[in-house]
């Protein structure tokens, strides 16, 4: 990490506050790892219940850091101050790198970037967080597309290591640099990776979860398979997972894999997956995917 941070740090641009679109679970993790390691950023939403959600979690996670003796109120009450939730655009001029983190919807992201684009200085970062979708794609919305790279965290933010830099085919290495070096303030372990959907790690994946899929649709119990897995040496199993990532970000996602690579992700099934998602059961952020949370 230290060499790779050493190799850009030269073309990095200093990030002394930044922005993030979208206060999910995703929004809401990196707001909190940002502001953990002393970096200020606005956090915006279009909900003011998702805000809240994103200030919850928050606090639970610096409380819990209380509890255990490893940060005063203060430091907490200090973190927090960190972070300003806001529904509306107005502090965006100053921000050096904005992250987005909507749904995983192409369009959605597209028409975002681009609004957020207008309202930034001219030598803003845009980054998108998004799991699956082409960089260079998302790109072609935007007047600056040198400015535009990937920034993809990895749920929960504050335990998972990894970040995935994307190159997008016209990100600048300025771009690049300033991305692995915010990563790397943030406490990330960056990787720079080419562009293509799902990048590294979802292209393993998403695989995985269609291979699930499958064995559910030829009659396996998702509770077994999660246990084995498990037992296999795994954190947790497939269908516990896809409750932690969300069932709608996963089924978004697959159709953009569906599409990049037709002749090896595309199932020729409708998957458990999907029908838990057409019936509202998005995994832990609503309470109840394949398994139910109180
Ligand atoms: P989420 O559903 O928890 O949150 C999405 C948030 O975006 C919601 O709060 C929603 O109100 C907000 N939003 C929608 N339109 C908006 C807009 N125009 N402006 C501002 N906010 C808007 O989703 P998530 O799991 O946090 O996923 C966000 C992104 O991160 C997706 O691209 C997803 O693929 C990616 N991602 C998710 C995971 C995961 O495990 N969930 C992991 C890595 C990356």
């Amino acid at each position: 990490v230290k060499k790779l941070a050493k190799q850009h740090s030269k073309q990095a641009h200093e990030i002394n506050e930044a922005a993030v679109l979208g206060a999910g679970i995703m929004g809401g993790g990196i707001a909190y790892q940002a502001a953990s390691k002393g970096l200020p950023i606005i956090m915006k939403d279009i909900k003011s219940e998702q805000l809240d959600l994103g200030m919850g979690e928050a606090s639970k996670l610096l409380g819990k850091m209380v509890d255990r003796g490893k940060m005063t109120p203060a430091k907490m009450g200090e973190t927090l101050s960190r972070i300003r939730p806001t529904l509306n655009y107005g502090d965006f001029a100053e921000t050096d790198i904005v992250i987005e983190a909507v749904v995983e919807n192409p369009n959605v992201k597209r028409a975002v970037l681009k609004e957020v684009e207008g309202l930034v200085k001219d030598d803003c970062i845009l980054a998108s967080n998004t799991s699956t979708i082409s960089i260079t794609f998302l790109a072609e919305a935007l007047e600056r597309p040198e400015n535009f790279v990937g920034m993809h965290f990895f749920n929960p933010v504050n335990r998972m290591p990894l970040v995935e830099v994307i190159r997008g085919e016209k990100s600048s290495e300025e771009a690049i640099s300033t991305t692995v070096a915010l990563a790397t303030k943030m406490g990330k372990v960056p990787v720079v990776v080419n562009d293509c959907p799902g990048f590294l790690v979802n292209r393993v994946l998403f695989p995985y979860f269609g291979a699930f899929d499958l064995l559910l649709k030829q009659g396996a119990d998702f509770v077994h398979v999660d246990k084995v897995m498990e037992k296999f040496g795994w954190p947790m199993g497939p269908a516990y997972l896809i409750d932690v990532v969300g069932l709608d970000t996963g089924v978004h996602g697959a159709e953009v894999m569906a599409e990049g690579f037709p002749d090896r992700m595309k199932p020729d099934y409708k998957g458990a997956i999907e029908l838990l998602y057409e019936n509202k059961r998005l995994g832990q952020k609503n309470g109840v995917g394949f398994y139910k949370y109180e």
